[in-house]
């Protein structure tokens, strides 16, 4: 292989997961880059009754099982955060915390995203103030005064690095920061928290997932969900999405069925862009 892989998955629930099984059946190259998938709303289901053939079992036993049959497959998969992707000569970059993945086409699995709308002033900020890994970007804030969104599962850990690395840093819990606001035209001046404005020369947004419209800006949207077509394909050519992100009813079969369906078409692209260039 030349390190590009053909496909990258964005997310291990169950529609990455289907997505991967599928490309691997077709005999592409598949990577899984997830964030911890038992980190996830369906770890936490007590019970699975509708989904055939696995009586009684819970979400994380589900979880772990579809888990499993990536292994047995011998389907490459790694944890971390995509915190941006970059189309790049007819194919795709995904930066996740500090790491660079390729791939010819890229299908997103990410799930319903709640809780992932951009704050005002992020989209707009971003890599101009606005952060969203500790790890990649705490450095160029040494001295300086940050806030950290702490709204996913890293966000205390993540805190304590910036401030190990010597930021002065302001910390907003899950529950301390309903409603933000980033204020700043060139670069970050300061944030409104709840109604209350502090001075800050940096944001670090720190939730378990990013919004789709932010991995990948241009990518068309309805509300909160991204548009696909029959085939899962999504407005901008070699990317295609399935489950939960693509709109409800969230449901574990409808996942299923997406990620399979976003493989095959995934595979069909690829036929189609080699032809091409015959
Ligand atoms: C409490 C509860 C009970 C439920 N019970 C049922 C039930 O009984 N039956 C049923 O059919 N459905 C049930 N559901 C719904 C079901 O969980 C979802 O429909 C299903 O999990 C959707 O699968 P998905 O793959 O689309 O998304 P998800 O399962 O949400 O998976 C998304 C994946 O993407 C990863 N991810 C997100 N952003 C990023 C990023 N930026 N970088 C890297 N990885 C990322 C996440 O970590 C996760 O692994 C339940 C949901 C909840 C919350």
């Amino acid at each position: 292989m030349d390190g590009i892989f053909d496909m990258l998955i964005l997310g291990a629930g169950p529609a990455g997961i289907s997505a991967a099984l599928t490309a691997h059946a077709r005999g592409r190259s598949a990577l899984v880059l997830s964030s911890d998938p038992m980190n996830t709303p369906l770890a936490r289901a007590p019970r699975i009754d509708n989904y055939p053939g696995l009586p009684g079992m819970s979400g994380r036993e589900l979880l772990a099982a579809m888990g499993e049959s990536l292994e047995e497959q011998g389907i490459s998969r790694v944890t971390g955060r995509a915190t941006a992707v970059a189309p790049f000569g007819g194919t795709f970059m995904v930066s996740a915390e500090q790491d660079v993945y390729r791939a010819r086409t890229l299908i997103l699995a990410v799930g319903a995203q709640q809780g992932a709308k951009p704050f005002p002033g992020e989209a707009e900020l971003l890599g101009r103030g606005v952060s969203y890994c500790a790890t990649c970007d705490g450095m160029l804030y040494r001295g300086k005064r940050v806030a950290v969104l702490g709204l996913g599962a890293a966000g205390e850990k993540d805190a304590a690095f910036l401030e190990r690395v010597g930021c002065q840093v302001l910390y907003l819990g899950p529950t301390q920061a309903k409603k933000c606001e980033i204020k700043g035209t060139d670069r970050v001046t300061g944030l409104v928290a709840d109604g209350e404005e502090y001075p800050v020369e940096g944001v670090f947004i720190l939730r378990d997932t990013v919004a789709a419209s932010v991995l990948l800006p241009g990518l068309a949207m309805e509300g909160g969900h991204i548009t696909v077509g029959a085939d899962m394909a999504a407005s901008v050519p070699g990317v295609f999405a399935a489950g939960d992100c693509t709109g409800r009813p969230y449901q574990i079969a409808r996942a299923v069925g997406q990620g399979n369906i976003a493989a095959l078409a995934a595979d069909a692209y690829m036929r189609k862009e080699q032809e091409k260039q015959k």
